[in-house]
């Protein structure tokens, strides 16, 4: 323990409600009251002995709660993002002014491809991490000087310096149990999603993704476009040892990019699971094949969170899914005759967006329809092709990815649709799909089966029409 400086890992306090920390691939306040875990944050966190994991907006914890905090470290690493970068960036002015001592660096995927541009945002921030920091971050909190640590932009002297870039981590079983921070130091009570059962763990098995959609943020920053994964073995480990952290949990996610880019794994890690005996779930491309499905669902699957994005093959095709429409319905009807809820989601706005589109996108969500689903705006991270070709083509037409309360906000606009328009879609479609007696009886159904459920959807239900009405007046 002497060996490390005491080291703080916080996401900061920003927007209220802002599920926009080191777990969110879309960071923005969404719908409905919605947190990930801090995953990227849990895992050096891991590697840190005697640190601590603050994640504020699950934990309601605002600046004055956590400044005084600052005082107690020696380090503090705080995850940003796109959305919530400006106020980041006054949370580390104001703990360097309480603890003039606090050294302050900086990570995530936001900072992770435009290193000394945020360093220049304040002196109060000393270095800044590329890519995969998680070692990165433990060679620091070992008191390493900075130019010796590769990954790393870091201030000196009223300049910035770069080191060399560190190689990208293939041992993913030497990254210890995220289990163990979260048990340490999160409240899981605090952390919900809407289409999982509560209370629920996430964690990643692997980092990176095959696909190259241009709108993704992770794999074109942070993880890359191979899929690196733990061993079979590591995970179902991980998993054992969380069932005895947390005999409350009702199901597990694996937030891996796309569990499924590894079928013959996948079904490794469900019969792993399935001995178990725990309710899990997992991201999936809509392309996985019904005998892959029936294993999954023989070992406890219970949900597919799946990516369908749109229902139009030509910006499908734009943006670089990988996946035919044809594909993704007749998987879709797979998983649901063999019993397997979905969560889609989708984007509206993407590149080559029409009136045309949304319709279809509408028509075909309805069509196949999933259990439940979520609309986004297309979101162009910094660092993503999808943010160059905006910036080329002047689709760029706002900054900020959120507005004052951290709702997403609509930034892209075309010639032939405006960013309003695209605005209004995702109102639009949300009222189509949600607002059918066939989803308002299944939900009624779902509620009438479990008291705490009844309760949840209430609740959810109120919070989801406030935000349709805030939008009306918006
Ligand atoms: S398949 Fe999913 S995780 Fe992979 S690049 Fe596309 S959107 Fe991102």
């Amino acid at each position: 323990m002497a060996d490390y400086l005491r080291t703080l890992f916080l996401h900061p306090p920003s927007f209220q409600g802002f599920d926009g920390g080191a777990g969110a691939r879309y960071q923005a306040r969404r719908e409905i009251r919605s947190f990930w875990y801090p995953t990227w944050l849990a895992q050096p966190a891991a590697l840190v002995p005697g640190s601590r994991l603050v994640d504020a907006p699950p934990a309601g914890l605002t600046l004055e709660d956590v400044v005084p905090l600052g005082r107690d470290y020696d380090l503090a690493v705080l995850h940003t993002s796109a959305a919530s970068f400006a106020h980041d960036v006054r949370v580390a002015e104001v703990l360097k002014r309480e603890n003039p001592r606090l050294r302050i660096g900086f990570v995530g995927a936001h900072v992770a491809v435009q290193r000394e541009r945020a360093l220049a945002a304040s002196p109060a921030i000393e270095f800044v991490a590329g890519s995969e920091f998680d070692f990165t971050i433990q060679e620091i909190a070992q008191g390493w000087p900075l130019p010796k640590v590769a990954g790393l932009s870091y201030r000196t002297n009223g300049h910035f310096e770069r080191t060399p870039e560190r190689p990208t981590l293939e041992n993913m079983d030497a990254l210890p149990f995220v289990v163990d921070v979260y048990h340490r130091d999160l409240v899981i009570e605090q952390y919900f999603i809407g289409y999982l059962l509560h209370p629920y763990v996430s964690l990643y098995t692997g980092r990176g993704c095959r696909s190259r959609c241009t709108f993704c943020l992770w794999p074109q920053t942070v993880g890359g476009h191979r899929y690196r994964t733990r061993s079979v073995e590591h995970v179902v480990a991980e998993i054992a040892r969380a069932r005895g952290h947390f005999p409350k949990v009702k199901e597990y996610f694996f937030d891996d990019d796309t569990f499924t880019d590894d079928l013959p794994r996948a079904e490794a890690i469900a019969r792993g699971l399935g001995r178990l005996g725990v309710t899990w779930s997992c991201n999936a491309k809509a392309n996985v094949p019904r005998s892959t499905l029936e294993v999954l669902r023989d070992n406890g699957l219970r949900l597919l969170l799946v990516g369908y994005e749109s229902g139009s093959q030509a910006i499908l095709n734009q943006v670089k899914k990988g996946v035919r429409i044809d594909i993704a319905r007749e998987f879709t009807k797979n998983a649901k005759a063999l019993g397997i809820k979905i969560h889609g989601t989708f984007i509206m706005g993407l590149p080559g967006e029409t009136h045309e589109t949304i319709e279809e996108t509408i028509r075909f969500a309805r069509e196949i329809d999933p259990d439940s689903l979520q609309v986004s705006l297309a979101a162009p991270y910094p660092g993503t092709a999808l943010y160059q070709e905006a910036l080329e083509r002047g689709w760029l037409q706002q900054s900020e990815l959120v507005d004052d309360a951290g709702v997403q906000a609509s930034v892209l606009g075309y010639p032939h649709l405006s960013r309003t328009e695209i605005f209004a879609s995702v109102e639009s479609f949300y009222r189509r799909f949600y607002l059918r007696p066939r989803k308002i009886f299944g939900f009624l159904k779902e509620m009438a089966r479990d008291a705490s459920v009844c309760r949840r959807r209430l609740a959810e239900g109120r919070e989801f029409f406030r935000f349709l009405a805030s939008r009306r007046s918006s």
